[in-house]
Parts: structure tokens; sequence; C-alpha cells
């Protein structure tokens, strides 16, 4: 049975007797598959899974983005059921930042460029919302997705520097038939701009082939991110990346594991999506090729 809380003291209650380790999927609503997939992880490796849903006032640096990011908590209670998650935590503004709430959790470098760098502020809110669930829900271990590679490598960050004990657990990203990453923003696509959208992934990929072929000038896969999205005529591009994927700092050669990613708006939509380029774990690197 899932039971579904508001409050920190329902939720208190409702943990009382919850089995460790605890498992926990922190959301903002309008599940889809994405979220469906961190839940499932969740509940094969712990005994209690715990979801949240929660659209979060502090990461939103648009007030439009937030009063029109899409809603549906039935249908999302709904599905935390068929997923047989046991607690879902579903609080107001309030109860997460109480009259007097005065601190910020801010996390440093990783949390600067990309999304840092176009949604001030957005990490600050991410970072300070995640340090107050991990602590209510006392998770063991959280899951979040790979197509917010940004948030997860901030949200571990964060919790190596304040001494959270969270174990922090990234999962691949859950795409459309076409490629398009699931995201809860997808639904204010027009037609057009949803079929438009699929050039996103598109671009990711044909980077990727290339990196895995052998190019390892960031530039040449930036250029040709640029020129696959140039030909989408509903798209415009926010930020090409192709950076450390371990400092997110833009590289000129690709000499170690890194992460391309973008940011790309069809109309009033900001969409953004990722591709790791780095080898698989288990898989041999190709053969290096020496120069002379
Ligand atoms: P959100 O509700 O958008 O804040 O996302 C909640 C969690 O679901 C975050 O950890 C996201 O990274 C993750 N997530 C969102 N979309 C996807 C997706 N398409 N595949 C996998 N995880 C996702």
């Amino acid at each position: 049975m899932t039971e579904v809380v508001r409050t920190r003291t329902e939720l208190r209650a409702a943990l009382g007797h919850a089995a460790r380790p605890i498992g926990l999927v922190t959301t903002m609503g309008w599940l889809h598959d994405g979220h469906r997939a961190l839940m499932r992880t969740a509940r094969a490796e712990n005994p209690t899974t715990v979801a949240t849903i929660f659209v979060n006032p502090r990461q939103f640096n648009e007030a439009s983005d937030y009063t029109q990011y899409p809603r549906n908590e039935a249908r999302d209670i709904e599905i935390c059921a068929d997923e047989a998650v046991d607690i879902v935590f579903a609080p107001n503004v309030e109860e997460i930042y109480p009259d007097g709430f005065d601190t910020t959790v801010s996390v440093g470098a990783v949390a600067q460029p990309l999304e840092g760098a176009a949604r001030p502020g957005h990490f600050d809110g991410v970072a300070t919302v995640v340090a107050i669930l991990f602590d209510l829900v006392g998770a063991d271990r959280a899951y979040f997705g790979q197509k917010d590679a940004q948030q997860v490598m901030v949200i571990r960050q964060m919790a190596r520097d304040l001494a959270i004990g969270t174990e922090v657990i990234s999962l691949p990203t859950i795409r459309e038939t076409d490629g398009l990453a699931m995201s809860s923003r997808n639904v204010h696509l027009s037609p057009d701009e949803r079929q438009a959208a699929g050039v996103l992934h598109r671009a990711l990929e044909a980077a990727h082939e290339a990196w895995s072929t052998g190019e390892r000038s960031a530039d040449a896969l930036r250029s040709m991110m640029r020129d696959i999205l140039a030909g989408e005529p509903l798209a415009d591009v926010d930020y090409i990346s192709v950076a450390d994927g371990r400092t997110l700092r833009e590289l000129e050669t690709i000499d170690g594991p890194a992460l391309a990613s973008l940011a790309v708006r069809f109309g009033s939509t900001r969409l953004i999506d990722n591709e790791p380029l780095e080898e698989p774990p288990g898989t041999t690197p190709p053969p290096q090729v020496y120069g002379g």
C-alpha cells in the first residue's frame, strides 16, 4: 500500500516503521517513464522506497516557468502506487520552507557552467531542497537521472561536502522512440516543436559516433552538433558543450571522460540533454594511434 503524506510530522510517523535501507526518488511530478525507471530501481534495491513530489519554487529562475510547470498530483500518486512506492511525500511550499527559512546551499565550481550559467540560482535551489529532502527522509540511497547530468554532479558534491550519508546513484536517460529524452516539459511542445525536438538526440548521437570512431577535437564535435541543430528551423540553441566529465570545464581536446550537452529552446520550451563520451564500464578503450 502506498501511503501519501504531506507534512514533516506525517512523514516521520510513516518512516517510523520503515525497513532500511531507504531508497529515495525526488521529483517535481508530472511523472513519466524516466521517473518510473528510477522508482523501479529504488524498489528493487531497497526494502523501502520513498518518492517526493514537490515543484520547488527556489530552483526556477523564471516565474512563468514555475507557474506553468505541469501538475497532476492525482495521476502522479497513481503512478507511484503502480510502481509500488511505499511512501509519497507531497508537501506544500510552506512545509519545506517555513516562515523564517533563510539558508541556501550553494555548490562551487561544478554548479557554475552550463545550467548554472544559463539559469542563475537554479542549482542553489536544487541543492537546498535536496539537502532538506535527504535529511527529512533519512535516505540511504537516492536515485537521479543522467538526463540532468550536471544536477547529479552538484548533488554528489553537496552530499560529500556536507557529510550527508545518502549514496547518490545516477541511472540512464529514458527516451521516446525518436530519441527525445522524456521530460515533464515536453507536454508544452506543439506538435511541430515535438517533431523538431528529436534533433537534440540526433546531434548528440552524431557527436558520440564521431567520438567513438576517434574524433578528439571538442570543437569538431561542437560544430558537428551546431550544424545538425541548424538544420532544424524551430531549434533555438542556448548552449552546445563538450566538457570534462568531472569538472564540466569546456575542453579543447578530449583526453578522458567527457560530456556532450545541449540546451535548446523550441518556442518557449527549453530542453536539455546530454551524452557521456566515455567507455562504458568493462570495455576496452580503442587502440591509441601514434603518429610518427
Ligand atoms: P524532475 O521531476 O524533472 O525534477 O526529475 C526528477 C528526477 O527524474 C531527476 O533525477 C531527473 O534527472 C530524473 N529524470 C527526468 N527525466 C528523466 C529521463 N528521461 N530519464 C531518466 N531520468 C529522468
